[in-house]
């Protein structure tokens, strides 16, 4: 059956302080990825905003495929497997962000290759497969099946 309820935030955002700069973390896995670096704490905490919305833009777009990259023909249905792929760019079209419109689900692969011209975003995007193995051992992940 294809899950319809949200899948509960497993990923949490964090700030940690290190050498007079505020990092933004975001838990992937067993591990901590590190997304920005701010100078001041205010800066952190309204990316930390950000990310939040953005972690719920990103369920709202996998809810709505019900889970399944939408390239077709993949199929690909395992959850550690699949991002939120935004349409238009952040960085060019930054006021679509958040318009689920923008949003396509995708399955890792697929992601590297809508951004195969940036060898910089594809390795970044290759290199999560990496910790997949984290992510299932995550705790929250008995919660899912059970
Ligand atoms: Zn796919």
């Amino acid at each position: 059956m294809f899950p319809l309820a949200k899948t509960p935030a497993r990923v949490k955002v964090r700030i940690w302080e290190n050498c007079g700069y505020f990092y933004v973390l975001r838990r992937f896995g067993e591990c901590w990825e590190s997304i920005s670096r701010h100078k001041t704490r205010d800066r952190a905490a309204t990316r930390v905003e950000l990310e939040m919305q953005l972690m719920d833009w990103a369920e709202d777009v996998k809810m709505r495929a019900h889970y399944t990259c939408e390239v077709p023909g993949c199929w690909e249905r395992d959850k550690a497997l699949l991002h939120a792929h935004h349409k238009k760019p952040k960085s060019t079209n930054p006021e679509d962000m958040l318009d689920p419109e923008n949003g396509e689900c995708v399955c890792i692969w697929h992601h590297a290759v809508r951004h195969w011209a940036n060898k910089v975003v594809r390795n970044m995007i290759l290199a999560k497969l990496g910790f997949i193995e984290g992510v299932r051992k995550h705790p929250e992940d008995k919660k899912l099946v059970a």
